[in-house]
């Protein structure tokens, strides 16, 4: 990531005295589909990230200009702009001012190197990074939490995306070395150190997104709501599939569709598996975290029904090339896998994956390697 480009076209535009600000974008180790159940992730801020140059301009203007569209924006405060890049920034202005706190309007250049839509969750780096400099220009008092908030408040009003909070947290609160535990449902957070000497995590981009990834989406969620509705008739507390012990969900097996069942099952059991993942972190035993890994990916392809033919040939050469864990990652039906390998086999395993991705879809995959960052911070130049 070039800062001094990002410096010097705010220069240009906009004269001196800019700070700097980054939020990177996330990775998510383990913990699928688990956050609308009230379950738990295990995401982590990576080394790819979205940077603002910015000043306040003493006026009630935005004056935007983004380096990696090279496309400039200018807007009220309270005005909602008509550019998709424009209404992320906005989106944070707005939910600022609900919380009835006053800011005055500014001049920005913003650009970065999270890849867009591969999962990486770009936009929740960008609205990160506006609500982390703003609170820190205008000192509007704003706790880690409250910014995790308003970047999803953003996503969701001036968006339209109705995402969790998970990519805003992990931007937000992501540490080097450090997994974030996430409780979905309490919001509760604990940091698992992360620190695999001697091995990689890569990111292999299938590079499709199969059309059934928003509809089937819905579907699940009615799946593990219906899961819940019937257990529930035995279990009035039950709330949420975190509420159900596979015990108590086989009692129903026999009362609820195979494939309904299939789906529960599923998130009882990657909540199981996140739990020992993380235990296994805490024990530094990286073979029992990469097992989970691939356990994970079995259960997303063959229970939920989410993976797709591409993910599931990605994952199986991780298997013939000896990678630790490797799954898919993100909703399903196209995106990334995240493969953590060791260094001894990583050279041979891109290779094979470039060339046999190749022979069989037409194109290689892109490889990202990432490593595990800070969260949303500000950036001194020397
Ligand atoms: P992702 O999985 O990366 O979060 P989204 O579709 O949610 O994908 O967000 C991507 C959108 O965020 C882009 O279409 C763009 O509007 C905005 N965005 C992300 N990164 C940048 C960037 N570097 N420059 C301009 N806009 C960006
Ligand atoms: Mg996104």
């Amino acid at each position: 990531m070039n800062y001094n480009r990002l410096y010097e076209k705010f220069q240009e535009l906009f004269g001196k005295g800019a700070t700097l600000f980054v939020s990177p974008g996330r990775v998510n180790l383990i913990g699928e589909h688990t956050d609308y159940n009230g379950g738990f992730v295990l995401p982590a801020a990576i080394d790819k990230v979205i940077a603002v140059a910015i000043k306040p301009n003493d006026t009630n203007r935005i004056r935007a200009y983004s380096l990696d569209l090279s496309d400039a924006a200018e807007f009220d405060l309270s005005e909602k702009p008509n550019k998709q890049w424009a209404s992320y920034i906005y989106g944070v202005v707005a939910e600022i001012g609900k919380k009835g706190l006053t800011i005055g309007g500014f001049d920005c250049v913003f650009g970065g190197n999270v890849p867009l839509g591969a999962g990486l969750s770009s936009s929740a780096a960008l609205e990160s990074v506006f609500a982390y400099a703003l609170n820190e220009l205008y000192q509007l008092g704003l706790s880690r939490f409250d910014m995790a908030k308003i970047g999803q408040a953003a996503e969701h009003n001036a968006v339209g995306v109705r995402c969790g909070i998970m990519d805003q947290f992990a931007s937000v609160f992501g540490q080097k070395g450090h997994l974030i535990q996430l409780d979905c449902r309490s919001l509760e957070y604990e940091l698992v150190p992360f620190d695999p000497k001697g091995y990689r995590l890569v990111l292999l981009d299938t590079q499709v997104k199969h059309s059934l990834a928003s509809s089937e989406y819905n579907v699940r969620r009615a799946e593990c709501e219906a899961g819940v509705s019937t257990v529930k008739k035995r279990y009035p507390d039950v709330q949420l599939l975190r509420d159900v012990t596979l015990e108590m969900l086989d009692e129903f097996q026999a009362e609820l569709p195979e494939s309904t069942y299939r789906r529960c099952r599923y998130v009882i059991e990657e909540n199981l598996r996140l739990l020992t993942a993380t235990a296994a972190l805490k024990a530094s035993d990286y073979v029992t975290f990469g097992k989970m890994m691939y356990g994970s990916h079995e259960g997303l392809s063959t229970q939920y029904n989410v993976s797709c033919a591409e993910l599931d040939f990605l994952v199986d050469i991780a298997r013939k090339c000896n990678v630790l864990g490797a799954r898919m990652m993100g909703g399903g039906f196209g995106g990334c896998t995240i493969n953590l390998v060791s260094d001894e086999a990583y050279d041979a395993f891109i290779q094979e994956a470039k060339t046999l991705y190749k022979q069989s879809f037409g194109r290689e995959p892109r490889v990202y390697e990432v490593h595990i960052s800070d969260g949303s911070r500000q950036l001194k130049l020397d």
